[in-house]
């Protein structure tokens, strides 16, 4: 998958709003549910990863014209 990477991915999430640590060009993964529930009353994080990281999961984010 030469050209794979989270950041063109449709299940990147730049929006960095679940409390992880994103910074700079890292991302949400929303491929999976939230995962690592700590405890009852915590929320569940949804995987940090960064804009050049890829997985087997990559699927391009579809255009307008497709
Ligand atoms: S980890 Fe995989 S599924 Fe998640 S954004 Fe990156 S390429 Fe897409």
């Amino acid at each position: 998958m030469a050209n794979a990477k989270c950041e063109s991915c449709k299940f990147f999430d730049e929006h960095k709003v679940n409390g992880a640590a994103a910074q700079n060009d890292e991302g949400l993964c929303r491929y999976n549910p939230p995962v690592s529930q700590p405890g009852p009353q915590d929320h569940g994080l949804w995987p940090v990863v960064g804009s050049a990281d890829w997985c087997g999961h990559y699927a391009p984010e579809l255009t307008a014209a497709e």
